[in-house]
C-alpha cells in the first residue's frame, strides 16, 4: 500500500524507518503520536534523552499544513534544524540569532509554505507580524517544548510562555502539544491549565533511569573526594559541577596538577572558548568538564561515565537534569554528590535575596533537595517521587543504600525532640552547656539558680554520654535545626525545629560509639 493509504501510525513507523533510520518506536513515543494525528491537545511528559523531538518531527511530515515548535533555546534550534535538513526534511527557525537577510529569507520560506517545521522562540512568535503571517497559514500543530517554562512553579519560569496560550488559539485547525522533562504532578496541572489544554491527553513516562548509580556522600575533603573518584574513571568521559566560576577554574586547574585531563565550562569564557572546550568533550580530546549550570543543555553525547555534584545543585530538577547527562547509551554511569550543609547554607543565602512566591517556591525546592539527601531509604524513591512517580523495588541495586556504602544513620528524633524541649522551657535563653547539664541532671549552681532542677526534662537524657550528646549538637547545627546566637551564646530554634518538636518530621544523624577515634577519610569510592 502506498503512504497515503495507510492508518496513521502506520505512516508515522514508515516514517520512523525510512526518514530517521530507527527500528522502532520508544515506550509512549506512539502513543502520543497517534494522539498528536487524531488533533488531540496532548502533553507529553519524557526525561530527557527520551525522544520527545520525534513526538512532532513525524507528525510535522504527516500533516498537510506547517508545525510550528516554540523553544526557548535558542542556541539548540541550529542545531535541530541542520539534524532535520539532513534528513531531507524542509525545516527552520525564527529567533534573534540571524541576521536581517536570514531573517528575511525564513520569512520568505514560511509565505510560500516551504516548510514543514518552523522553530521560533517565543517572543519571536509574539511579534506582530510573525504572528499574522502565520495565522494566514494552515498551521496544523504547535509544539511547545520545555513546557514547563510555563510554570512559576517550576524551575525556570519565563514570563513569555504566559501569553502563548493566547497564540495557541489563533490556529484554528492547529493541534497543541506540550513536551517537557520536568513536570512535577504541581507542575504538569500548571502546564495544562495555563496552555489552555484542560482536555489534552497527558503522557508520563518513567523517569527511572536505571544505569545511573546514585550515590551522596558528605563533603569533608572535597580535592581528595574528587581525585579519589575520578581514579576509578581514568580515561572515562564525565562532567563536574561547581557552584560559581571561580570554583570551576581552580578546580579545573588542581585536577590537571593531579594528572587528569580537564576543561573548565562557565558563562564567564568566551563564547568561543566555550564551544571550544565544548566540542573537545564531544571529541574525546579531553575527559572531564568542570562546570557551572551553564553546562550540558542540548549536549547529546551518549557515553558520558559520570557527573559529579562537587557542589551542591539548585534543586532536585537541577540535579536529575544534570546526572541526567550521564548513560545516554544505556550502560551504567556514576553518579556522586558530595554533600554539605554549608552548600544549602550558601544557595539559601541566595533564596534569601528572593521575595515573595519565588523565595518560597525557592526555599521548597531546597528543602525536597534536602530530604533527598536526608532520607535513609533507596535514592529512587525520593527522587521519583518528586515526579510524582512510585518507586516501589525492594533494592535498586544501583544507589548507595541499596548497596549498603551508606553510613548508618539513627533516628535520633527522640533525644533531639529532648533538647530541643529544653530550649524551649528554658525559654531559648542559655547555650549547650546549660541545656545538656538539665539533661543530664546534673547539680550544678547555674542549674539550681534558676530551678531548672524542676524542668520536666531534667535529668531525661542519661540515654546519651556527653560526647554523644555533643554530636547531637552538631547535628542540629548541622542541619539547621537550631543556631547559636552571635552575641549572648545562646541557642535559638528554627522553624525546622519546630517541624520535629510537632512530631512532623524526624532527625537522623551519624552518632559514634564515644572512642576518640580517627575519622576514617576513605569517604567517596
Ligand atoms: P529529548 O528531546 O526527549 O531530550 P531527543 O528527542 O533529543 O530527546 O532524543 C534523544 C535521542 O534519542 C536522539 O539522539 C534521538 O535521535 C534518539 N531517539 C529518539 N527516538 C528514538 C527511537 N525511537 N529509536 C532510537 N533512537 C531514538
Ligand atoms: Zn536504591
Amino acid at each position: 500500500s502506498t503512504l497515503a493509504t495507510m492508518p496513521d501510525i502506520q505512516r508515522a513507523e514508515h516514517i520512523l524507518k525510512e526518514v530517521f533510520g530507527f527500528e522502532e518506536f520508544r515506550s509512549l513515543q506512539k502513543d502520543i503520536i497517534q494522539n498528536v494525528l487524531q488533533k488531540r491537545d496532548t502533553l507529553a511528559i519524557m526525561p530527557t534523552g527520551g525522544g520527545k523531538s520525534l513526538c512532532y518531527q513525524i507528525p510535522a511530515l504527516l500533516f498537510d499544513g506547517l508545525t510550528i515548535v516554540v523553544s526557548p533555546l535558542i542556541s539548540l534550534m541550529k542545531d535541530q534544524v541542520d539534524q532535520l535538513t539532513a534528513y531531507g526534511i524542509s525545516a527552520s527557525y525564527l529567533n534573534s540569532s540571524l541576521s536581517p537577510q536570514e531573517y528575511e529569507a525564513t520569512l520568505d520560506l514560511i509565505r510560500r509554505n516551504k516548510l514543514d517545521l518552523l522553530y521560533l522562540a517565543p517572543e519571536t512568535l509574539l511579534k506582530g507580524n510573525v504572528l499574522n503571517l502565520l495565522s494566514g497559514l494552515n498551521v496544523e500543530c504547535v509544539a511547545i517544548d520545555e513546557a514547563h517554562c510555563i510554570s512559576e512553579w517550576g524551575h525556570d519560569f519565563r514570563p513569555e510562555y504566559r501569553q502563548l496560550s493566547e497564540v495557541t488559539k489563533r490556529f484554528d485547525n492547529a493541534v497543541s502539544l506540550g513536551l517537557t522533562a520536568t513536570a512535577t504532578p504541581r507542575v504538569q496541572k500548571d502546564i495544562a491549565h495555563s496552555l489552555g489544554l484542560a482536555d489534552a491527553n497527558t503522557f508520563v513516562a518513567s523517569f527511572n533511569r536505571k544505569n545511573l548509580y546514585l550515590d551522596v556522600v558528605s563533603k569533608s575533603s572535597p580535592l581528595q573526594q574528587t581525585v579519589n573518584f575520578l581514579r576509578l574513571h581514568e580515561g572515562d568521559s564525565g562532567i563536574i559541577y561547581c557552584f560559581s566560576r571561580k570554583q570551576v577554574d581552580q578546580l579545573t586547574q588542581d585536577l590537571n596538577a593531579n594528572g587528569f585531563n580537564a576543561l573548565p565550562y562557565h558563562a564567564g569564557l568566551s563564547e568561543g572558548e566555550r564551544t571550544q572546550h565544548q566540542n573537545a568533550f564531544i571529541r574525546d580530546e579531553v575527559d572531564i568538564i568542570v562546570a557551572t549550570i551553564a553546562f550540558g543543555m542540548g549536549i547529546d553525547k551518549p557515553d558520558v561515565r559520570f557527573v559529579v555534584h562537587h557542589d551542591m545543585p539548585q534543586n532536585i530538577e537541577s540535579y536529575y537534569q544534570q546526572i541526567g547527562r550521564a548513560g545516554r547509551d544505556g550502560l551504567q554511569a556514576d553518579c556522586l554528590f558530595l554533600f554539605s550543609y554549608g552548600d544549602a547554607s550558601k544557595i539559601r543565602y541566595f533564596i534569601d535575596q528572593k521575595t515573595g512566591e519565588e523565595q518560597r517556591v525557592a526555599e521548597q525546592h531546597l528543602q525536597k533537595l534536602i530530604g533527598y539527601v536526608e532520607a535513609h531509604q533507596c535514592r529512587r524513591i525520593k527522587l521519583l517521587e518528586y515526579f510524582g512517580e512510585h518507586f516501589n523495588e525492594q533494592n535498586c541495586g544501583m544507589c548507595d543504600f541499596c548497596t549498603g556504602d551508606m553510613p548508618e544513620r539513627e533516628d535520633i528524633t527522640i533525644p533531639v525532640q529532648k533538647f530541643l524541649s529544653t530550649m524551649v522551657r528554658t525559654e531559648q535563653r542559655f547555650g549547650y552547656n546549660h541545656i545538656l547539664n538539665i539533661l543530664l541532671g546534673s547539680r550544678r549552681k547555674e542549674v539550681l539558680k534558676f530551678n531548672h532542677d524542676r524542668l520536666s526534662t531534667y535529668g531525661i537524657g542519661k540515654e546519651f554520654s556527653r560526647p554523644e550528646w555533643k554530636q547531637v549538637y552538631r547535628e542540629l547545627m548541622k542541619q539547621d535545626i537550631i543556631v547559636r546566637e552571635f552575641e549572648h551564646k545562646s541557642l535559638k530554634l528554627t522553624p525546622k525545629a519546630m517541624e520535629i518538636l510537632k512530631g512532623d518530621q524526624e532527625v537522623f544523624g551519624v552518632i559514634e560509639e564515644p572512642v576518640q577515634k580517627e575519622r576514617s577519610k576513605s569517604s567517596a569510592k
